[in-house]
Formats: structure tokens, C-alpha cells, sequence
């Protein structure tokens, strides 16, 4: 139903609380950039949706709240073990103790129950120290993505191997920028930033997976954009997976370690697509109009009906819009000295709301009610920039 509105004579009437000239940002709208067709939001944006709040970890390497703990120390029931003759699911074979995992070799590879796409993932790791081996027989084991992607964990002290197999590495593809592994038996960290590869029904890569990793702080892998899957000897190639798959932990048969293994699922950080934002500014618009309509006071009102135009042309809306204005400039112009200095801060605000419409030419403008507004202030005196 159209609602009718009698507005109150002068429309200025309304009480506001004065607006200071010097309002932070903090505390305003029609100030930074508007929307536009790959943005929905303006920028520094009060409609924008506020992160959600996470409690952070105890200490540094400790989980969020909003981690998934795969492995706190204390058992396996987040994993199961993988055999190495059938691929056979069994219960987690690997140790636990002094609050660690160590694996038990030839048990095969250890398997998140859990399936994972987009993640950050804390991991800590030592590898033995009692040095066995040498090259890639020496500590070896590997932290891998969906159970594709590797990530090589290897004691790389004093221990020479091909530069695409070291720790940090993403094996077979790209080695670690540094070497900034500790001495074996010392507990390192990865921190590690994945998204995986997406691709079409018929299994043509649209979008390549990519990697960051920290090791003990340093970066290592630099968003690495995956070549294909991991593979030994082999140049990596992709192979259609899905979404997400099991985060899994390789037995190469030294008894490395692992601890305090946490995993935060990933928004996909996809850049949104044209249509989407289009959507997006047609819905903050609509719920900006919804305010309008419930508005108290023909101000307030205005003001919303104006903000809804900078995400969104609405016909309807841009003929209430001006006709306020108009209305709002005159009522105005003809304020007493008195009134105008106790409206001074609502109309130096109100001419910069007109301001901002018109310089970036949102639907409505020209609003004639910038130049009046900003004639009476020119006349009472009141200087502005
Ligand atoms: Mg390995």
C-alpha cells in the first residue's frame, strides 16, 4: 500500500542532535568511494557486515576458538590409519606419547576423519633425533592437502637432497625459498595457507590450487600455484577431485613427530562476480529503503532514501529523494540566525551528503539543494571546505 506522508512545516523542525563538523570516519556515511560494478560496498563502508569475532589462542601457535583440533596430544580419535597393501581404513595405528604422535613405520599413512577444501592449518613436526638416512631418507614424512597436495617434511640439517624434495617444499614442483630448518630432534612449525584446485564438470582446470607455508615463521612457499597434483619422478598433472578430501600425514618410515595440529576451514576468496555484486547492491539497497519507510523523523528519512540511491537507481525512490531535498533546502534558506547557528552542524552535514551525490553523480543528482544549503551558510558566515 502507498503510504502518504504529510510532512511537518518546515521539515528542518525536526530535533537533532548536532552533527560536530570534524565527525571521524568512524562515524559516517556518504564519505569514502561508492559502489560500483565490482565492488558492492563503498569504501570504509558502516553497511559493510562486520567480521565475526574469534577468540584467539592462549598463546602464540595455540588455536582460535573457531579451529577445528585435530591433534591436542592426548589420542588419535580425529584420525584413522590408511594400509599400505590395500588402502584399507583401520583404526589410527600411529603413538602417542609425552604428547606427541610418532609414526610407526609400515603402519601406513595417518587420515583425518574430517574432509577439508580451503584451510589454514597449524602443524608442529621433529624429526628424529637419531639420525638415520640420508637425502630423502632421513626424517621424511609430508603434510598432504585433500591427501594430494604435499607438502614435504624432511630433516633438512646438514642433509642434502634435490632441491623440489626438501622440507617446505612443495614436492616435485617448487623448492622452499630458505632452508630454515632446525636441528633434528627440535620442534618446527608449518603455517600454512591451502586452496584447492576447482575444476569443471568435465575436469578442465578452472582455477589452480595455491599454497603458502611458514616454516618456524619464515615463508617458504609464496602462494605457489600448484602445477598438478604431487607425484615422485613424474611432472605434476591435475586429476578432477572434488571439494575437500582428508588432510593426511605420510609414514616413509622414519619416526618422525608431529603436535598441536589445528585447522580453520576457508571462506572460498574468490573475487565476486559482476552479478553478484549487482545482487549484493540491489539487496543492501532494498533493506536501506525498508529503514526509510519505517524512519521517525522526515530527516532520518531522507537520508536513507539518499544512501539507498548510492547502491541502487530506484525510480520511485529518486522522485521521494529529490522532492525531500527540495523541500528540506528551503525550509532551510529560511531559518533565523538563531536556528541556523543551533543547525549549523546539521546543515554543514547535510550539505555534504548533497555534495557527495552530486560529485559522483548518484541517481538523483544534480541535487540543487548542495548549492542552496551551501549559499545560506556562505551568507550566515559559516565557513566550510
Ligand atoms: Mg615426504
Amino acid at each position: 500500500m502507498k503510504r502518504t506522508r504529510i510532512l511537518i512545516v518546515p521539515v528542518v523542525s525536526v530535533a537533532l542532535a548536532t552533527v560536530a563538523r570534524d565527525a571521524s570516519a568512524a562515524d559516517r556515511k556518504f564519505y569514502g568511494d561508492p559502489p560500483d560494478e565490482t565492488h558492492a560496498w563503498c569504501v570504509h563502508d558502516l553497511n559493510r557486515p562486520q567480521p565475526p569475532i574469534v577468540k584467539p589462542g592462549d598463546a602464540p601457535g595455540q588455536p582460535p576458538a573457531d579451529a577445528i583440533v585435530l591433534f591436542d596430544g592426548k589420542n588419535l580419535d580425529e584420525w584413522v590409519s590408511v594400509e599400505k597393501k590395500g588402502g584399507g581404513v583401520i583404526p589410527a595405528q600411529w603413538a602417542v606419547k609425552d604428547g606427541f604422535m610418532e609414526v610407526v613405520p609400515k603402519t601406513g599413512i595417518l587420515r583425518t576423519k574430517k574432509e577439508f577444501g580451503a584451510c589454514q592449518l597449524h602443524i608442529e613436526w621433529a624429526t628424529p633425533s637419531v639420525v638415520e638416512g640420508e637425502s630423502q631418507g632421513r626424517g621424511n614424512s609430508g603434510v598432504f592437502f585433500m591427501g594430494k597436495y604435499e607438502l614435504q617434511v624432511l630433516d633438512c640439517h646438514n642433509n642434502v637432497t634435490y632441491a623440489d624434495g626438501g622440507a617446505g617444499s612443495v614436492y616435485g614442483q617448487n623448492p622452499p625459498q630458505v632452508n630454515v630448518c632446525r636441528p633434528p630432534g627440535q620442534w618446527q612449525t608449518y603455517d600454512v595457507i591451502f586452496h584447492p584446485t576447482r575444476f569443471d564438470e568435465a575436469g578442465n582446470v578452472i582455477e589452480p590450487g595455491t599454497i603458502t607455508a611458514f616454516q618456524n615463521g619464515a615463508l617458504v612457499q609464496d602462494h605457489w600455484v600448484y602445477e598438478g597434483l604431487g607425484g615422485h619422478r613424474a611432472r605434476a598433472k591435475f586429476a578432477k577431485h572434488g571439494e575437500k578430501g582428508p588432510l593426511e600425514l605420510q609414514d616413509h618410515n622414519n619416526p618422525t613427530r608431529f603436535r598441536n595440529i589445528w585447522i580453520r576451514e576457508l571462506a572460498s576468496n574468490a573475487k565476486p562476480t559482476r552479478e553478484q555484486v549487482a545482487k549484493q547492491r540491489q539487496e543492501i539497497a532494498a533493506k536501506l529503503r525498508a529503514e526509510a519507510g519505517q524512519a521517525k523523523d522526515p530527516l532520518a528519512e531522507m537520508k536513507l532514501w539518499l544512501e539507498s540511491l548510492v547502491y541502487a537507481e530506484d525510480s520511485a525512490t529518486v522522485v521521494k529523494a529529490q522532492k525531500m531535498a527540495s523541500e528540506y533546502a528551503d525550509s532551510a534558506s529560511k531559518l533565523d540566525d538563531a536556528a541556523a547557528k543551533a543547525r549549523e552542524g546539521e546543515l554543514l552535514e547535510m550539505r555534504s551528503v548533497f555534495k557527495y551525490m552530486n560529485d559522483n553523480k548518484l541517481p538523483g543528482s544534480p541535487y540543487a539543494a548542495q548549492q542552496k544549503i551551501e549559499g545560506f551558510l556562505k551568507a550566515k558566515g559559516v565557513k566550510f571546505k
